[in-house]
C-alpha cells in the first residue's frame, strides 16, 4: 500500500505493531507526514497541528519525532545543512533536493548496491543518499542559483 493512502486506523495499527501507544499527538504528527509527503521539519509539523492540539509544544513534537525514529517508524533526513527533516520509513529511497525552489523529490533506489545486505563483510543497516541539483520545474522556468 502506498503510504499516502494510510488512514488514521492504519497509522494506529502501525504504532501498535511497533509497541508504541497510539496517542493523539503521535497520530496527528504521522497523519501530517502521510498526507503532506513534504519531508517536514519540526516547525512545519508544529505550526500545522498546534491549533488542533492546544496543549502541544514544539518540544513535544521534537521528542515524539525522535521517539518515532528510534522505533523505526520515521527516518531523519539530513539533506539540509542546519535543519532535520522527517520522512516515513518506507522502502529505501533516495532524495533529490532542488537548490533553487527547495523542493524534495523521492526516487526509488535502483542501483544494485542497495539490494545488498552487506558489503565487503560489513553489515548494511541504514542508507542515506542525497542528490542535489536543479529540478525540472526550475529548469523549465530558467531559474538558476549558484552554490548549494
Ligand atoms: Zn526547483
Ligand atoms: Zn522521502
Amino acid at each position: 500500500m502506498k503510504y499516502e493512502n494510510y488512514t488514521v486506523n492504519d497509522i494506529k495499527e502501525m504504532l501498535i505493531a511497533k509497541d508504541v501507544k497510539p496517542s493523539i499527538q503521535r497520530i496527528k504528527i504521522l497523519e501530517y507526514i502521510v498526507k503532506n509527503r513534504n519531508h517536514p521539519t519540526v516547525d512545519m509539523i508544529y505550526n500545522a497541528i498546534k491549533d488542533e492540539i492546544p496543549t502541544l509544544s514544539r518540544t513535544t513534537v521534537y521528542n515524539t519525532l525522535k521517539e518515532l525514529v528510534k522505533r523505526g517508524i520515521l527516518i531523519e533526513l539530513l539533506i539540509d545543512e542546519n535543519v532535520v527533516r522527517y520522512d516515513m520509513n518506507i522502502s529505501p529511497h533516495v532524495h533529490f533536493k532542488c537548490k533553487v525552489c527547495g523542493k524534495i523529490y523521492d526516487y526509488d533506489m535502483n542501483c544494485e548496491i542497495f539490494d545488498k545486505k552487506e558489503i565487503d563483510g560489513n553489515r548494511i543497516e541504514k542508507y542515506s543518499v542525497y542528490l542535489y541539483g536543479t529540478c525540472k520545474e526550475c529548469l523549465k522556468k530558467g531559474d538558476e542559483k549558484d552554490g548549494y
